[in-house]
């Protein structure tokens, strides 16, 4: 690293009455956890305040009850009573030196308005934006559009009154009553909030302006908004009303905080976009307004957030994922200390489980959410009281977790892998078209482990229970991972399929390097992304993809991880042939035979010399089971224990080494948060 090469990373910045310490912004993400849970939530954002982000944003919050969120774990500054735990949530904030935002919002035809029981409100009459939802909108009326003028502006005195340092206008995601407004796909009115560009933006505006008009120059207002709309009908396009909006309005904020919209353009993975995707529609902000800029784009480099403040694209590096996996990275970077960033591996796990109205949970950190409710710091362990020896069979995400856990504790801890390096399917699965990232895991713990000196890692050693009953270790831990079936069971259908033992290949061939001969047919009983990536890392090999699957559509979850259309369009492309609603019945060595999941009928055979099932995976217990019949105490972690996600992994060996030290509570009942029974 060269001397000051990241300086300009730590340059505080005015916006507009407050002074940022640096140009770190933990964005107002979705955490998952609602009004209903105050202490996790600090908890949160007090971790990253610690952890240098100069500012600090406290997610989507309602400003009444008409923008109903019902059922989505969103937050709420509704009325005087909700200040009180604001506050406290700045104040925490301020502790550590970092400002404190809050993300105003009123969600229009995103809401749903069943919880609260009013209209939903629109600017024309529409349904919500959940068409599989029987839910329509109010077009506004004048009082409506009063009281909606209100209510922002009382927001703002109470978001003031809870000392926030920084209040947003939400226009962005299309979720926003103000982008609702401006949108010429939904405002159809043809008062003076409708038709032209200037009556589409009047509300926007005067929303913008009665906000710093109340918070009067004692904290600054900054406005979200989409520059750039990745698709739907009469889009708003950096090139069109896009920069007309950042024009009109360019001095009004004092911060914009800008990206491209929908949600799943703005927070796109790293299956389909590189870091840094946002700048060809956003770096023509900075050169129309004087006011500092900030961005998104999955951010995890220095050298990026660096080219980015120099080329003039940005003033701020804005951060959701990379602040959940690493809360630490600003003062790891400031620090110097740039190999020990733990960086997002862009795969969207977080999204999918806020998506499930849960708290949010990560794939290279363990400790998300749990910094409140179990006590788990991201970068510290309790000391062992008594450092002892631990072995752990099997170098993956659990084993590799598991160890750099109790190694951190002071335990003297031995990794033995059977393969010739360390990483498991992280690195298996990174070979794979588009998984690349999934080697961050390895590479993040590997490292760490490397520069410590009491631990030991043995790529290349199979262990059996005779081994290891040598070894003896006074604690023994099984990461040995899981296999995938080739039988036909799945998650769907839990019996054989006739034919597919012995004749199917499954991913673990595959990535053992089998060779795949003629047409191939994948058999998708998984519904995530290990049958969807090898078709088209198949397909862009040159080979025939047929991809059947017995739910009505290909990968579901993936709609949580919002990769969903994407991955659709890139089998597509791929020239992958898809078969959804299809049950497979049978294989004959060179054709499947399929029915209809709903009716039963028959359907045509699909032809092709290999057969791949993805359909589940079974735990690899047979160690375990052998240590057992020995009389061996050892804890099975990881994959196998309970085959998952590469996520589920990390945590549970994060877990299982806590529980090894003693840190964790023995009736497993970690703090809750318990509303208050008024009587
Ligand atoms: P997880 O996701 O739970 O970490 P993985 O499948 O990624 O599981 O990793 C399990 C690792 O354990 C694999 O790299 C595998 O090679 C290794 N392994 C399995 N059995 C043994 C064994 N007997 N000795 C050493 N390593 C083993
Ligand atoms: Fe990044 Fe995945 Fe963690 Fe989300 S879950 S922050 S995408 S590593």
């Amino acid at each position: 690293m060269l001397e000051g090469q990241y300086d300009i990373l730590f340059e505080p910045l005015k916006i507009g009455p407050v002074t940022a310490p640096n140009r770190f912004v933990m964005m107002p993400y979705a955490n998952g956890h609602s009004y209903l849970m105050p202490n996790g939530a600090i908890g949160i954002r007090e971790t990253r305040a610690e952890g240098g982000w100069g500012i600090i944003g406290m997610q989507l919050s309602e400003i009444d009850p008409t923008s109903d969120l019902s059922g989505l774990p969103y937050e709420r500054l509704w009325d005087h009573g909700d200040v009180k735990v604001h506050a406290q949530s700045v104040e925490r904030i301020h502790t550590h030196g970092a400002l404190a935002s809050i993300e105003l919002a009123h969600t229009g035809i995103r809401s749903r308005g069943t919880e609260n029981g009013y209209p939903v409100m629109g600017p024309s009459s529409l349904p919500t934006l959940k068409p599989d939802m029987p839910y329509n909108a109010k077009a506004m009326d004048k009082s409506d559009i009063k009281r909606l003028r209100a209510s922002f502006r009382a927001a703002i005195g109470r978001a003031k009154q809870a000392g926030y340092d920084m209040a947003y206008v939400y226009a962005s995601h299309d979720a926003s009553i103000l982008w609702h407004f401006l949108s010429p796909a939904y405002n159809h009115r043809t008062d003076e909030y409708g038709g032209s560009f200037e009556n589409r933006l009047r509300l926007l505006r005067e929303v913008l302006e009665e906000a710093q008009d109340e918070a009067a120059g004692e904290m600054a207002v900054a406005l979200r908004f989409a520059v750039h709309e990745a698709s739907g009908p009469k889009r708003i396009t950096f090139d069109g009303e896009g920069r007309d909006v950042v024009e009109a309005l360019a001095e009004l904020p004092d911060l914009w905080d800008i990206n491209i919209s929908g949600w799943s353009a703005d927070s796109q993975t790293a299956r389909y976009a590189r870091q840094g995707y946002q700048e060809e529609f956003t770096s023509f902000v900075k050169q129309v307004t004087s006011k500092p800029v900030l961005g998104v784009g999955r951010f995890t480099s220095p050298d990026t957030m660096v080219s980015q403040i120099k080329r003039g694209v940005l003033d701020m590096i804005g951060s959701a994922r990379a602040s959940i996996a690493d809360p630490f990275l600003p003062n790891k970077i400031r620090e110097g200390r740039i190999e020990d960033i733990r960086e997002c591996i862009g795969c969207n796990v977080c999204v999918s489980v806020e998506l499930s109205g849960v708290q949010v949970r990560c794939t290279q950190n363990p400790t998300m959410s749990e910094e409140w409710r179990r006590g788990w710091h991201p970068e510290k362990v309790p000391a062992a009281s008594n450092p002892e020896t631990a072995l752990i069979v099997g170098g993956g995400p659990a084993g590799l977790e598991a160890a750099l856990t109790l190694a951190r504790a002071g335990h003297e801890v031995t990794v033995a892998e059977k393969a010739d390096e360390m990483g498991g399917r992280s690195i298996r699965e990174a070979t794979i078209k588009g998984l690349a990232s999934w080697a961050r895991v390895r590479d993040y713990r590997l490292y760490q482990l490397q520069q410590m000196g009491n631990v030991n890692l043995y790529a290349g050693s199979e262990l059996d229970a005779d081994g290891i009953a040598e070894f003896e270790a006074d604690h023994l831990i099984l990461a040995t991972g899981s296999r995938w079936l080739d039988d036909g069971r799945g998650r769907s259908n839990l019996a054989p399929i006739a034919g597919f033992k012995g004749a199917a290949l499954t991913p673990d061939d595959i990535l053992d390097g089998t060779e795949v001969t003629g047409p191939v047919v994948i058999y998708d009983d998984d519904h995530y992304y290990m049958a969807n990536a090898l078709a088209v890392d198949l397909a862009e090999k040159g080979h025939e993809v047929h991809i059947v699957t017995p739910l009505p559509t290909l990968a579901g979850w993936m709609g949580n991880t919002l990769e969903h259309p994407k991955m659709l369009g890139e089998l597509m492309v791929a020239g992958v042939k898809m078969y959804p609603n299809t049950t497979a019945t049978g294989w004959n060595g060179g054709a499947l035979d399929v029915t209809r999941s709903d009716t039963g009928e028959s359907l045509p055979i699909i032809n092709a010399a290999t057969l791949i099932a993805v359909t589940n995976r079974i735990p690899e217990i047979s160690l375990s089971e052998a240590l057992t019949a020995k009389g061996i105490a050892h804890r099975t972690i990881g994959d196998a224990e309970v085959p998952g996600t590469i996520q589920a992994a990390v945590y549970s060996g994060h877990r299982h080494a806590r529980e090894l030290l003693g840190t964790e509570p023995e009736d497993r009942i970690f703090k809750r948060e318990r509303p208050t029974l008024l009587l």
